[in-house]
């Protein structure tokens, strides 16, 4: 899941309007940003396998550490935890941020094939496998994206242009990279997959960016 992740991320301004929109993509991405520098440090693996699924050339061999259950309610009371003590914000809005990290989780078994672990080590591995009809793939996110975005822009207001370009551009680069990846020739190798698995990084600050020009609006 892609979009999907960012859509979460989008909708969870809804649920705390204080939280900084690059904040909530970051947590509900936390796995994925995550998951390139460990598989570029060797600590996870995976490898191109055309046909692997109808959506993603990519098996995921290994990744216990950004994508078990186990590892994400860890990473989600950190983050929640962590969220709280430095923002001093309510208990309430370190539980959005963990329930973001949390929701990687879920919405990833929803997608992948029975790949996501349950604990670091040895263990059964789950999933529903959505990735394998791409019109299924392609309804279930674009529907997400639509309603995460459209909270998003109903529960913010830009005071500038730059609030209103910013976040539409946004959008439409989040959605460009999608059809990109989906329709795209599958990429060399997972080492490539990860470094430019590196560039969302950017895409967390632009949303930092965004969420500096808008603000929560009345009502
Ligand atoms: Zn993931």
């Amino acid at each position: 899941m892609f979009i999907g992740h960012f859509a979460v991320g989008f909708a969870g301004k809804r649920f705390a309007p204080a939280v900084s929109l690059g904040t909530l993509l970051l947590a509900a991405q936390f796995a994925d940003l995550l998951w390139p520098t460990l598989v570029l440090l060797g600590i996870e693996n995976a490898e191109v396998q055309p046909g692997s699924t109808v959506v993603t050339p990519l098996s995921f061999i290994s990744y216990p550490y950004s994508h078990s259950l186990v590892a994400l309610i860890v990473w989600a009371i950190l983050l929640g935890f962590g969220y709280i003590l430095l923002r001093d914000a309510r208990a309430k809005v370190g539980l959005v941020v963990g329930a973001l990290v949390l929701s990687h989780w879920v919405l990833d078994v929803v997608s992948h094939r029975p790949d996501m672990p349950l604990a670091i080590g040895a263990g059964p591995k789950v999933g529903l496998g959505l990735w394998n009809s791409l019109p299924g793939t392609l309804a279930t996110e674009l529907v997400m994206f639509t309603v995460g975005v459209g909270l998003y822009a109903t529960c913010t207001k830009a005071f500038d242009r730059r609030g209103t370009i910013g976040l539409w551009a946004l959008v439409i680069f989040l959605s460009v990279i999608y059809f990109a990846n989906m329709f795209g020739p599958p990429p060399p190798s997972a080492t490539l997959v990860a470094w430019s698995g590196e560039a969302m990084w950017l895409i967390i600050l632009w949303g930092y960016w965004v969420d500096r020009h808008r603000q929560p609006s009345a009502g």
